[in-house]
């Protein structure tokens, strides 16, 4: 069964507290969305804003493969605005519960169902494709939820919302709701669930089960409050579950991490390590027992393989560390030690691990050399060259000089401090061999004063997933950024030049 995706992203998920989205922002982040595959776009509630309604304009005249929609009060003002911002499908709601309806809109029953009619035929004599949405419809009087859908239902609507607006309810309430609206409407149903409880994925995959045809979600769920029910768990459940019947989204899910990280970054909003599907952790392990069981077969402690999602899965030592996993780690870079090399090398990490200490690769890595007794790791990138110019009333500028693999590579940009300058400059060059990213940066002071040390932390990512941590300590903070960045390229360039020789 084919199930439809709306993603309101750029509706809902712009109403995140601390969100809000120039239109350029708004247009790039649809584009995302349609490459991504989905069958509708929530573009925005074009009456609020100029710049709100110069984003849905942009957006809908993009010529974009999904529907373009916007969010209307069941008012003429509204949904005049919807359609002189070019869209010709609009979602329009009313609140239907008794609390909304005596203490936000000071309505009766019958008068909200009255402005629900007028409404949707006023949306349909525009030529509109209309969604109606009961606004609180989990709190709403059953009997009245089914009656107002009917009546929207004779006056012309084309698909009919159950939206959960403060994620109240239940899987199995939502199912109840879902077989209501088809029995009233015989129309194409959609549940737009709310993550209050944690059950906005499992509220909408019951609504689908129960007969509904498409879900509103947003990437990373964000959203009012807790959020929406998210699309990657959304999509990923419906594709992956042992459901007795298949089901199948437009979405290419092996976009599905790199759409959630530029809209992380776009929005300003961080995932949650833990977050399924496209969270940090989400395909990371550290147990001993675990990454030995993943080692042999990935689906002993991974419900679905990484790729699937566009990811990669790594390994991590600490204290729950095997040495499979362990000597798995360091042959990413080419460092094979003996058993009894490799149990020093565990015994350390342990102890590191038991003062509460995190291990990175970095920390590994210099215990596993001072073991070995190697002078490092091989360094394919060396930093010939760099200065930095900053000021009052000038942009810092960088310069950097670069040899990699015994070619030389120069790159200069801005920035909006030095090391920001630095960094683009690298990037320009790394940018041009392989996409790499810096994905964290940690800047800590370790000795007081005005000659204090400096502590940088970075983690930088290939277009793959594929992830490294550098750390360096210097006096010069700027310095100190660009030797840490140039050693996690180096690293991450190592990884990849063996696993090509291990595939090759
Ligand atoms: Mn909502």
């Amino acid at each position: 069964m084919r199930i439809r995706i709306f993603d309101t992203t750029l509706r809902d998920g712009e109403q995140t507290p601390g969100i809000s989205l120039s239109p350029d922002q708004k247009l790039a982040i649809a584009k995302k969305l349609d490459i991504l595959g989905v069958d509708a776009i929530e573009a925005g509630f074009p009456v609020i804003s100029d710049g709100e309604f110069k984003a849905v304009k942009m957006i809908s005249s993009e010529g974009l493969s999904a529907d373009i929609c916007g969010l209307a009060r069941t008012n003429k003002k509204d949904i005049d605005a919807a359609v002189d911002a070019g869209l010709n499908y609009i979602h329009t709601f009313i609140a239907t519960s008794d609390i909304h309806l005596e203490y936000k809109l000071k309505m009766t029953r019958e008068q909200a169902l009255a402005k629900a009619i007028d409404a949707v035929e006023y949306g349909k004599s525009r030529g509109l494709q209309v969604e109606f949405s009961a606004e609180d419809a989990t709190r709403t009087d059953r009997s009245f939820l089914k009656h107002v859908f009917g009546e929207v239902a004779k006056a012309g609507a084309d698909r009919i919302d159950i939206p959960d607006t403060v994620g109240y309810a239940t899987p199995e309430y939502m199912a109840e709701i879902t077989k209501d609206a088809i029995e009233a409407t015989k129309l194409p149903i959609s549940v737009h669930c709310h993550n209050d409880f944690g059950l906005a994925v499992a509220n909408a995959l019951s609504g689908i089960r129960a007969g509904a045809q498409c879900a509103h979600v947003t990437v990373n769920g964000i959203g009012e409050r807790a959020g929406n029910a998210s699309l990657e768990e959304f999509v990923m459940a419906l594709k992956c579950l042992p459901y007795d019947q298949k089901y199948e989204t437009g979405i290419k899910s092996e976009l599905l991490y790199e759409t959630s990280r530029f809209i992380s970054k776009t929005v300003g909003v961080q995932v949650q390590p833990n977050k399924a599907i496209v969270g940090d952790n989400a395909f990371g392990h550290e147990s001993g027992i675990h990454t030995h069981g993943i080692l042999s077969n990935p689906l002993t402690y991974e419900p679905i393989s990484p790729e699937l999602v566009g990811r990669k899965r790594w390994l991590q030592v600490g204290k729950h560390a095997g040495i499979h996993g362990m000597n798995a780690m360091l042959s990413e870079y080419g460092i094979h030690p003996t058993d009894d090399q490799a149990k020093q090398i565990l015994d350390k990490v342990k102890i590191i691990g038991d003062q509460g200490k995190q291990i990175t690769d970095v920390e590994l890595l210099s215990i596993a050399s001072n073991i070995l007794g190697e002078k490092g790791i091989k360094r394919i990138v060396q930093l010939t060259g760099f200065s930095v110019s900053t000021g009052i009333g000038t942009m810092p500028y960088a310069f950097v000089k670069l040899n990699i693999d015994g070619k030389d590579f120069i790159g200069t940009d801005y920035g909006v401090g030095p090391v920001d300058a630095a960094l683009n400059a690298i990037q320009k060059i790394t940018g041009q061999i392989s996409e790499l990213r810096i994905k964290d940066y940690g800047l800590a002071s370790i000795s007081g004063g005005s000659t204090a040390l400096c502590e940088v932390t970075i983690r930088v990512e290939d277009a793959q997933g594929n992830s490294v941590s550098a750390k360096s300590i210097g006096e010069d903070i700027v310095t100190t950024s660009v030797q840490a960045v140039i050693d996690g390229i180096n690293r991450i360039m190592l990884k990849k030049m063996l696993n090509q020789k291990q595939l090759s």
